[in-house]
């Protein structure tokens, strides 16, 4: 059977070490400041915003909520994004997605100064995440790497399968899996055979959003399943993109869901947050 991985011990030991840090920092007169916007009434986004507020608070963060109605004008968040960029306190900012569909997601994520954009989303950033040269990585990829990490699994030279290619999860996924030297398949819904490809697989990683899409006759004996999977089961329960139950017998080393990927994307927007603060500091020197 797999050894299970435990995305919630990884996430915080890696808050742990944000928290030192930030403690350091406080004790030379610095702050770390996030500002999360959130429009409209979303209750999963409400969840996500809540959780990084409380992730600030545990590790010693200040968090500035501007939680905006849903009519709000593109002039209007683009005014605040603008505010937030030039004021000093705010070290990252992040725009929770999705947007209402009166607002255009990538002029705003673009507005965003890219040494405050702490989800790596704006197209500087995603270059140099291309590139290799990156400061901010993407929070759920860069979380994923601390659990194949935790595993002891050294992607170097091994067959790594991403299956789903969205800018937010399958591409930096494959590029960091790429910066490691593993031999990377990106695989999405035209993709041809599937199940031989993923079956081939040293380390899988699933990020489809799709229930039980992943079968033990796709994963190989012994391989690395991480499941970026976030949906709801028939009975409404949190579930990923693994057959988790069956998946389990065959794969070396699993990710649950909930406790896998989920804890660990908040933890690296964390360290985003404090690298961006740190790099700021050493800008104004
Ligand atoms: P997305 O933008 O909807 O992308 C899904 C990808 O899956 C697409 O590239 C799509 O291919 C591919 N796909 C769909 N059906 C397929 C099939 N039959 N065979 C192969 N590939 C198929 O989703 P996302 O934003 O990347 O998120 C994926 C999942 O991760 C969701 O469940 C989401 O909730 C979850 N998630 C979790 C976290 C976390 O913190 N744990 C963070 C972000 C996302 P095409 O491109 O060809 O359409």
């Amino acid at each position: 059977m797999a050894k299970i991985i435990d995305g919630k011990a990884v996430s915080a030991r890696v808050r742990a070490q944000v928290k030192e840090e930030a403690a350091e920092l406080k004790a030379n007169g610095i702050s770390v400041g996030l500002a999360v916007v959130i429009v409209g009434d979303d209750p999963a986004s409400r969840v996500y915003v809540n959780n990084k507020k409380k992730a600030c608070a545990e590790v010693g963060f200040e968090s500035y909520e501007y939680a905006l109605p849903a009519e709000t004008t593109e002039e209007e968040l683009l005014t605040l994004v603008e505010k937030l960029n030039n004021d000093e306190k705010v070290n990252g900012i992040l725009v929770q997605l999705p947007l209402p569909a009166h607002l255009n997601e990538t002029k705003v994520i673009n507005a965003i100064r890219p040494d405050k954009d702490v989800d790596a989303f704006h197209p500087e950033n995603v270059g140099h995440i291309m590139i290799g040269d990156f400061s901010f990585l993407p929070c759920t990829p860069a979380g994923v790497m601390e659990l194949i990490a935790d595993t002891g699994v050294d992607v170097c030279g091994k067959s790594c399968v991403v299956i789903g290619r969205s800018n937010i999860v399958g591409k930096p996924m494959a590029m960091l899996l790429l910066h490691k030297n593993g031999t990377v398949t990106m695989t999405h819904s035209r993709t041809r055979n599937l199940k031989e490809i993923c079956a081939s697989a040293d380390i899988l990683v699933a990020a489809v959003g799709k229930a039980k899409f992943v079968t033990a006759d796709m994963v190989k004996e012994g391989a690395v399943v991480i499941d970026v999977g976030m949906n709801r089961n028939e009975e409404g329960k949190l579930c990923g993109d693994v057959d988790f139950e069956s998946v389990k017998e065959k794969a070396g080393a699993i990710t649950p869901v909930p406790g896998g990927v989920g804890p660990m994307t908040i933890a690296m927007l964390m360290r985003n947050t404090l690298t961006a603060a740190k790099r700021q500091r050493q800008q104004t020197k």
